[in-house]
C-alpha cells in the first residue's frame, strides 16, 4: 500500500483561483487563512505553524525557520511556486510581510471560526486596518473533493479496512481471552499503522455492553463479554486525508432480545440514507430518512446526533448531516451516514460508512463487511 504511482495528482493550483468567487461572495478583496487544514489545502504546507494571506489568486505564505525547506518543498510539490512566495522569520518578519502584501488590498477577510478574540485584535493591530470576520470561506472550496482526494480517501479508508480484517479474530476469541476495549483499540490502531497509515483519523472508539449505548465512549479496561454489543468507529490518515467507518458487532454470535431489533432497525436506518444519498438531495433529507426508520420503530428519541458529516483534511467538515443540513449535495462531496440507537444501561449501535456522492447516487469508500457476528 506504499506504491503512490496509482494515485491522481491533487489539483491544489486549481485552489487559489477558484477561491476568487468565494471571496466575492464574503465580500472580501483577501484573506488572512490561519486555519491550518486550509493553509494546507491551498498550498501542500503541512507545518505546524503558519498563516497564508491570500489575494487575487496569489498568496503569502509565512513562517518561522523550522519550516525553511519544508515549506518551499511542498509549494513546489503541489505546483504553487508561482503562485505563493514565502516568508521566512520571526513573528515581526512575518507580519510585516503580511502587512506589505496587503497593502493597497481593499477590505481583508479573517476567519472567525479558527481565531481568538485576542488574536483578531492583534491582527488588526499587525495590520493597520480593521478586519471582516468570514466563515467557511475555503472550506466551502474543500466540500468538492478533486480525483487526487478521492484517491487519498479511499487508500485511507482501504487501510482501515484491512486493518479491521487483521484485528477482528481478537473479537471472537475474546470470550476466553478477556480481551479489552483498549486493548481491542490499540490492535486496531497499530495495524492501521503498520498497514500505511500515518496515523489514526481520530481517537478510536471501542465501546462494548452498556459502554456502547455511548456514541463517544473512549475505550476502557471493560473486559468483552458474550452476547456484548461492540461499536467499533475508527478511521487513518493517508497523506492528511482521513477515513470514517463504524460497524457495530455481536460478541459470540448473533444478538438476542430487543437488541436483535436494535441491529435490525438502525441496519435499515442506514441503507435507507445511503440510498437517499446523491446529487440534488440536501443534507437534511438524508437526515430526514434515516430519522424516519428509527422513529418508526419507537426509537426517534435514541437517535441523539446528526446523521453524518463531511470528511477530508479534517475528520469532521462541511456539509453537516443533520435536521439542519441545509447543504445541497453535489458530485465529488464526502459525507458519512451514521445513524445510531443507544439504550442507556443496555447498548447502543451505530453502522457507519463513508460515501463520494455521484450524479445519480453515491459510491462507498468504506466497505467492511456490515454482518454482525463477531
Ligand atoms: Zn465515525
Ligand atoms: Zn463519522
Amino acid at each position: 500500500m506504499t506504491d503512490d504511482s496509482t494515485l491522481a495528482p491533487l489539483e491544489v493550483a486549481r485552489r487559489l483561483p477558484g477561491l476568487a468567487e468565494r471571496l466575492e461572495e464574503a465580500e472580501v478583496d483577501a484573506l488572512v487563512v490561519t486555519t491550518l487544514a486550509n493553509v494546507r489545502y491551498l498550498s501542500g504546507f503541512t507545518g505546524s505553524a503558519g498563516v497564508l494571506v491570500v489575494s487575487d489568486g496569489q498568496a503569502l505564505l509565512t513562517t518561522d525557520g523550522r519550516y525553511r525547506t519544508q515549506s518551499a518543498e511542498q509549494v513546489a510539490r503541489v505546483g504553487v511556486a508561482d503562485r505563493v512566495a514565502i516568508e521566512i522569520g520571526a513573528a515581526s518578519v512575518q507580519r510585516d510581510a503580511a502587512k506589505a502584501f496587503l497593502s493597497g488590498v481593499g477590505r481583508v477577510g479573517l476567519e472567525a471560526d479558527d481565531v481568538s478574540w485576542s488574536a483578531s485584535n492583534r491582527w488588526a493591530d499587525v495590520l493597520e486596518r480593521e478586519l471582516v470576520p468570514t466563515s467557511g470561506v475555503v472550506e466551502a472550496l474543500r466540500e468538492v473533493k478533486d480525483d487526487g482526494e478521492l484517491d487519498r480517501m479511499r487508500r485511507a479508508a482501504a487501510i482501515a479496512d484491512a486493518a479491521l480484517g487483521e484485528v477482528l479474530p481478537l473479537l471472537g476469541e475474546a470470550d476466553s481471552t478477556g480481551l479489552t476495549e483498549e486493548e481491542f483499540a490499540l490492535a486496531l490502531d497499530t495495524a492501521m499503522r503498520r498497514l500505511g497509515a500515518e496515523g489514526t483519523a481520530f481517537d478510536t472508539i471501542v465501546a462494548t455492553g452498556p459502554n456502547s449505548a455511548k456514541p463517544h465512549h473512549h475505550p476502557t479496561d471493560r473486559v468483552f463479554q458474550r452476547g456484548d454489543p461492540v461499536v467499533v468507529d475508527f478511521g487513518a490518515i493517508f497523506e492528511g486525508y482521513r477515513s470514517d467507518m463504524t460497524r457495530t458487532f455481536c460478541i459470540g454470535g448473533e444478538p438476542t432480545g430487543e437488541l436483535a431489533r436494535v441491529f435490525e432497525v438502525v441496519g435499515s436506518s442506514q441503507r435507507a440514507g445511503v440510498a437517499a444519498v446523491r446529487a440534488g438531495a440536501t443534507a437534511k433529507e438524508v437526515d430526514d430518512v434515516c430519522r424516519q426508520v428509527i422513529t418508526e420503530a419507537g426509537w426517534g428519541d435514541r437517535f441523539e446526533h446528526g446523521t453524518g458529516h463531511g470528511v477530508g483534511l479534517d475528520i469532521h467538515e462541511a456539509p453537516t448531516v443533520s435536521p439542519l443540513g441545509t447543504a445541497i449535495l453535489a458530485p465529488g462531496v464526502v459525507v458519512t451516514v451514521e445513524p445510531g440507537i443507544y439504550l442507556p444501561g443496555v447498548g447502543g449501535v451505530r453502522i457507519e460508512d463513508t460515501l463520494v456522492v455521484t450524479e445519480d447516487g453515491s459510491q462507498p469508500l468504506t466497505h467492511f463487511t456490515k454482518d454482525v457476528a463477531a
